[in-house]
């Protein structure tokens, strides 16, 4: 075969393999290099075996409410490791089916670690091919500068692995990766302590989920360590200790690190082709994912816009579409919907009241209560849902929940804020019942008003 092609992609990860199916549809010759697993963090070592974790862990409330809707002997113990053989022939089934879809889709796929030689020339074991283009799309990785000591710790990738639950596991970090792996661990019957140096984890989004994350974490049995900045970690005879900046020392058998993820750049060859890293050791691109290189392009994580799995998949089709599809194509990267899968999970969209209230007045509508299937069984679990108006125009710019059901509730609702909706859509459209998303709906009179010029809420 010829090692000409019109597209060569480096990394078959979620954005990768749909850049490269959408080009090979537009009729484009496509090459996709790949150093490890075709699927890559989302679907082997991120997003899909998580959320099986967060299922395997949710059956430990499951039983408890079970017994207060009237069953009885409802009681378990969970097998890490079925579960890990479990997950395993799942990422390997679904691996399956990313190498047919390229080869249904007609790309040529080279497994070995890719390195740019310029002009279009990428090596590859032992191979040489030409790409008449290149996108870049090798993601990210675990950090491990932010603490010295870190490198001892696992990072999502081990956790993942795990075939034994930690009796005592210490969570540092305070981000998606960090509440995440807190709530799931927790759920499957470990002690953590989640140890982050802000006063409320996950900054950046509401204050009000922050708040309310925090407390039912708390109320979970998860100790939250916070508010003070951390020193270093150490291995000691029976397990890991770190030290804070106020001199205390947190315990655990087992450290996840959880401090963010890097740009995977190194290697690539990116400085001989003239691409670019910005401050943050990112590939510095454009609105259309164009590098400083020419014929160059980059999406995903290693471009470290919005990490996200479906931003990286739209990267690359509006790459695809605007280079080999003749439709000029831009993903807006203002309005993205995001979950974090924690016990209760949480869901956004939009502007947090905080980002709003910034830019001019907005009228605050909230819902706060205990969910019928919780109440009944006697939990105290609740449910929180805001939204975010313009004072001005009555448009709704933040859609914010923790509770039951949140990120499926909110993607739906994505869909109303993307198309402009206002608080009186939101008024005239009649609400599904009994559930809980109809509270979205049902909210009559704003609960306060801020930002600039604003006046009290009637
Ligand atoms: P995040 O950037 O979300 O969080 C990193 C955390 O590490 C923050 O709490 C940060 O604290 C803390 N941190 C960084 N440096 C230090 C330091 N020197 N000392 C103490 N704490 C420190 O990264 P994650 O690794 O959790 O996730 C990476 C990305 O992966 C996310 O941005 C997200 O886009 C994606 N992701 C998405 C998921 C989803 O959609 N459900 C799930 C998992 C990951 P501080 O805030 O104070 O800076």
């Amino acid at each position: 075969m010829s090692d000409a092609f019109d597209l060569v992609v480096i990394g078959a990860g979620s954005g990768g393999v749909a850049a490269a199916r959408r080009a090979a549809a537009h009729g484009a010759r496509v090459l996709i290099v790949e150093a490890d697993r075709v699927g890559g963090t989302c679907v082997i070592r991120g997003c899909v075996p998580k959320k099986l974790m967060m299922y395997a862990a949710g059956f430990a409330q499951a039983f408890d409410e079970a017994r207060g809707y009237g069953w009885t002997g409802v009681t378990g113990t969970f097998e890490m490791s079925r579960w890990a053989d479990a997950k395993a022939a799942e990422t390997r089934r679904l691996e399956g089916i990313y190498r047919q879809m390229l080869t249904d889709a007609g790309v040529e796929l080279a497994e070995g670690r890719a390195k740019l030689l310029g002009g279009g020339a990428v090596a590859v074991g032992g191979r040489t091919v030409r790409g008449q283009r290149l996108l870049i799309a090798t993601g990210g990785a675990p950090a491990h500068a932010a603490l010295p000591g870190l490198s001892m710790a696992m990072t999502s990738n081990e956790l993942l692995d795990l075939r034994e639950l930690p009796r005592r596991l210490l969570v540092v970090g305070g981000g998606y990766i960090a509440v995440e792996f807190a709530s799931i661990l927790r759920g499957l019957g470990s002690e953590v302590t989640l140890a982050y140096r802000g006063t409320l984890p996950l900054r950046g989004f509401d204050t009000d989920l922050r708040t309310r994350l925090a407390t039912a974490l708390s109320a979970r049995g998860i100790v939250l360590a916070s508010g003070v900045d951390m020193v270093g970690l150490e291995r000691t005879s029976s397990g890991f200790a770190l030290t804070r900046a106020d001199g205390s020392v947190l315990t655990a058998d087992a450290v996840l690190n959880a401090t963010g993820r890097r740009p995977n750049t190194a290697g690539l060859g990116l400085e001989d082709a003239g691409v670019a890293l910005n401050a943050a050791g990112a590939i510095a691109v454009d609105a259309d994912s164009r590098s400083s290189a020419d014929g160059i392009w980059a999406i995903g994580d290693v471009t470290d816009r919005v990490n996200l799995t479906p931003v990286a998949i739209a990267e690359g089709r509006a790459f695809a579409d605007s280079a080999f599809g003749r439709r000029p194509t831009r993903v807006d990267h203002r309005t993205v919907a995001s979950a974090v899968f924690t016990d209760p999970p949480i869901a956004t969209v939009g502007l947090s009241e905080a980002d709003a209230s910034r830019l001019g007045p907005v009228d605050i509508y909230e819902s706060d209560f205990r969910p019928m299937k919780t109440a009944f069984a006697g939990g105290n679990a609740r449910t929180y849902m805001k939204l975010v108006v313009d004072g001005l125009n009555e448009r709704v710019l933040g859609i914010h929940m923790i509770g039951t059901d949140a990120p499926e509730i909110v993607q739906s609702l994505a869909v109303a804020l993307t198309c402009g909706a206002t608080k009186r859509d939101f008024d005239r459209t009649l609400a599904v019942h009994p559930t809980a998303a109809e509270e979205f709906v049902l909210m009559r009179e704003p609960v306060r008003r801020v930002g600039s010029a604003a006046v009290p809420a009637v």
